[in-house]
């Protein structure tokens, strides 16, 4: 493992080796398959404790931890220049009457207020209720995402930047299928970052655990 990741989902490469002499390399999957966003970036490792410190933000309903976790963020923004409007990951009506927030509006609501630049938080939506995503394999994920999204005034967004916010990265699907309906919708760059990525524990290794940032 090294510093090395996919220039455009940010997948971490084994080693340095695919990006000493072009540091724009991207993995296979995105090579095959290239996104709808331009670029995203996955800024923590979702591992123990920041996993922790996620469940229970999201499903305990600890929302308290929205101000630190997005200062988590905050401390690592890549440059961001270039984004007009920023755009948290919506849930679901049916999702969000359960659980009663929407974990990625309290991140981006810190990250808004740090970065000023203008939030959109009702004009992308998700219609269509998705299970949880943590048992499906990919294939079934980009069924149950497909089309899921969708954009409510697409003059709003009209050859604007966005950037996505989210919690955790897994496959990108999410992220992709909201990048996919913007730029649908006539949308320039779509970015999207999100506070973790979803890792193969075994190929982890302990320089990163190390790294691993604690606020209890
Ligand atoms: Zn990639």
């Amino acid at each position: 493992m090294s510093d090395a990741r996919c220039a455009r989902c940010d997948r971490p490469f084994p080693s340095s080796i695919a990006t000493t002499y072009s540091p724009n390399h991207v993995c296979r999957s995105c090579a095959e398959r290239p996104p709808s966003y331009t670029r995203a970036w996955t800024l923590y490792p979702y591992l123990p404790p920041l996993q922790h410190a996620i469940r229970l933000f999201k499903y305990h309903g600890k929302v308290s931890l929205a101000a630190p976790l997005a200062a988590l963020m905050i401390a690592r923004l890549p440059p961001l220049n270039s984004v007009d409007v920023i755009i948290p990951v919506p849930l679901h009506i049916q999702k969000l009457r359960e659980r009663e927030f929407n974990q990625s509006l309290l991140l981006a609501d810190h990250i808004v207020r740090h970065l000023d630049i203008p939030v959109a938080y009702t004009n992308l939506v998700r219609t269509a209720p998705t299970p949880a995503q943590t048992t499906l394999s990919r294939k079934s994920r980009l069924k149950n995402l497909r089309r899921a999204f969708a954009v409510r005034r697409p003059d709003a967004i009209v050859n604007k930047r966005i950037l996505l916010i989210d919690d955790v990265f897994t496959t990108g699907t999410t992220v992709n299928e909201c990048a996919k309906a913007l730029r649908r919708a006539g949308s320039a760059d779509v970015f999207a970052i999100t506070l973790s990525r979803t890792m193969d524990t075994d190929t982890v290794p302990d320089r990163i655990l190390a790294q691993r940032p604690y606020f209890f």
